[in-house]
Order: structure tokens, then sequence, then C-alpha cells
């Protein structure tokens, strides 16, 4: 086990994290991204991305990879595959630990993103392999030919259902108001989708499945009736929550887990930061991801360039 001493060490090396490690070497400041499995983040995931200003479209994965090679460039030093076992962010030099080493740093940027919510029903966490997936560009092409059924009413849920309706024959979008949160271009798509059928006004209550899924069981939020659809997969879609397990009791979140920054990035802790999906932002996407991360690098040069200062004084 080896123990290295960092300007910056950086929680996660999504979108967010890359971009904070791009801006720190080109201030000459020595930085290491810690991320638990490759490189990339989230948006890795994503079918296609269309709103990242310069790309046009994009398949996630491609811009993910172009953002990591970009970050190559300079010579940053990259912890993929190792998992965080303990952060200690409140002392001036922080100690982040994993199985493999030990980081101290003046300054920490977390970047740890969000996972996606469980529905929490019964037969949710049972099948997950066996026709329940939070990922429909991993595992759409298990569904040619069949039907499937996705969850939510967000960006998220419109367009990974618009993804699957190249491989099933049949999408379900069932949601549990009649008005989408999704941007209207994409909610144009899905109403012009033959495939897709939206089930309005639903919540799903169970999904049955012998060895693998066959129906899910939705309740009418106006009459409380249940009926079950049959269906090959589920694909819950209903928002995200922070990975902040590591950090709690030491940082200020908001009521839903979100950590509280300022415009500045900055956290209740003395040289923490946080970027990206995991803090309190107002839109969760891959350019306000890579803003932030720019905006925390500069903070944390200036950070220590007011602590070189008040030393020398
Ligand atoms: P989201 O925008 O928070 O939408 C979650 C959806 O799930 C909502 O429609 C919500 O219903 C529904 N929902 C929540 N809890 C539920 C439950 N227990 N049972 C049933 N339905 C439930 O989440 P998201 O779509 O995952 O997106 C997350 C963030 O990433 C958003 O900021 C989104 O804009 C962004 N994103 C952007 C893009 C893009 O720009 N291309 C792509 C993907 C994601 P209500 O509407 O009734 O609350």
């Amino acid at each position: 086990m080896q123990e290295k001493i960092f300007d910056c060490v950086i929680l996660g090396g999504g979108p967010a994290g890359l971009s904070a490690a791009l801006y720190l070497r080109r201030a000459n400041l020595n930085c290491a991204i810690v991320d638990k499995s490759a490189l990339g983040g989230t948006p890795t995931n994503y079918c296609e991305i269309e709103n990242y200003l310069g790309f046009g479209k994009v398949s996630g994965f491609e811009l993910c990879e172009k953002f990591e090679e970009h970050v190559d460039n300079f010579d940053v030093q990259k912890y993929p595959y190792e998992e965080i076992e303990s952060a200690d962010l409140i002392s001036p030099v922080k100690k982040i630990q994993t199985k493999e080493n030990v980081f101290l740093a003046r300054t920490v940027i977390i970047a740890t993103g969000a996972k996606p919510k469980k529905l929490n029903i019964k037969g949710e966490s049972e099948n997950i392999g066996k026709g329940v997936s939070y990922c429909a560009v991993c595992d759409g092409a298990f569904y040619k030919d069949k039907t499937v059924c996705v969850i939510g009413g967000g960006n998220s849920a419109l367009e990974e259902a618009l993804y699957l309706t190249k491989f099933a024959k049949k999408v379900y979008i069932v949601h549990r108001r009649n008005k989408f949160r999704a941007d209207e271009i994409i909610q144009k798509r899905v109403f012009e989708n033959e495939k897709i059928e939206l089930l309005l006004e639903y919540i799903p209550v169970e999904i049955i499945a012998s060895n693998k899924v066959e129906k899910i069981s939705l309740q009418n939020v106006q009459t409380s009736k249940i009926k079950d659809y049959k269906t090959d997969g589920v694909f819950p879609y209903i928002g995200l929550e922070p990975n902040v397990e590591l950090f709690s009791g030491q940082i200020e979140e908001d009521k839903n887990g979100f950590i509280l920054t300022d415009s500045a990035m900055k956290t209740n802790i003395d040289g923490v930061y946080a970027v990206g999906d995991v803090r309190n932002t107002p839109l969760r996407q891959v350019i306000t991801a890579v803003s932030d991360g720019a905006i925390a690098a500069v903070e944390v040069s200036k950070y220590l360039m007011d602590i070189k200062e008040a030393v020398r004084n």
C-alpha cells in the first residue's frame, strides 16, 4: 500500500471529474482521479446525447472516451477500479483510502455522481438480470421482438424507451401522471412512435416472474384498480439518488441527500468541493457537469494559493 499526497484528489471519473482534472493540470496542480469503475461515468450508458454543444448526436460512450483521451494529454494520475473505503474530509490534509492506496490531499473534489432510484416493489431486486434492468444500452439487444416496459416520465425514461424501440416489438411507458417532464422534443418523438404505448396514471406494484420477468402489475391512480400487463423486461427510470454514503455525517446535504454547494462548488468543509450529479444542481446533464468541474478546479487553485500566501505571511 502506497501513501501519496496530492494538491487535489477527485473522487469519481465522470464528465465532472474529468473536466476538473483538465483544469487542475492546466493550473499545474498535481491531481489524481479515483473511481471504482472505468472512467467515463454514467453517461457511458446513455444511448445518444444530442444536447452536448458541438457534437451533434454522439453516443454517451464515445463522448466520454473523448473526454478521457483529452485529459490523457495532460498527464493526470488515474486510479480506475479502486473502490474508496473511507474518506476523512474534515482534517486540513484529507485522507482517502482504497484497498490499494492511501491518498492524502490538500483539497478534494467529490464527483461521485448518482445512481438509479429503485421502485422498491416486489419482484424488482430479485429479478435484476432476469428481466429487470436499469440500462437500456447494456441490455436492450436482449429484447429483440419482445415487449418491454419502461417506468418514468423524465428524459431518461423517454429517451431510453425510444432507444428500446430499435429492438423490441412493443414498448410500454408507464407513468404516474398524465404529463411528462421530459423535454418537449423527446415527448414529440415518443408520441409519434408506433411501437410505444403510453400507460398514464399507473404505478407499478409488482413485477411477476418465474425464471424470468413475465408480467407487471400496475395500479391505476384514479380508480386504484390493478391490472397485469405481459412484458419480458422492466426498465425503471424514475430518477437518481446521490452516491454520498462515504461522506455521511461530514458534509451538508439537501433533503434528498444531494450535497449542498454554493455557486463556486464549495461545500460546508474547507477545501472540499462537489460537482455534477452528486450536488444540488438545478440541471443534471453532461454539459452542466463539465462546467461544474471547471469551476471547482479554478476554486481549488485559488484556495491553494491563499493557503500558500497565509503560510508566507
Ligand atoms: P427525473 O427527471 O427526476 O424523472 C423521474 C421520473 O420518474 C418522473 O417522471 C417521476 O414522476 C417518475 N417517478 C419518480 N419516482 C417514481 C416512483 N416511485 N414511481 C413511479 N414513477 C416515479 O429523472 P431522470 O429522467 O432519470 O433524469 C435525471 C436527470 O438527468 C434529470 O435532470 C434529467 O433532465 C437529466 N437527463 C437529461 C438527459 C438529456 O438532457 N438528454 C437525459 C437523461 C437524463 P413525476 O414526473 O410525477 O415526478
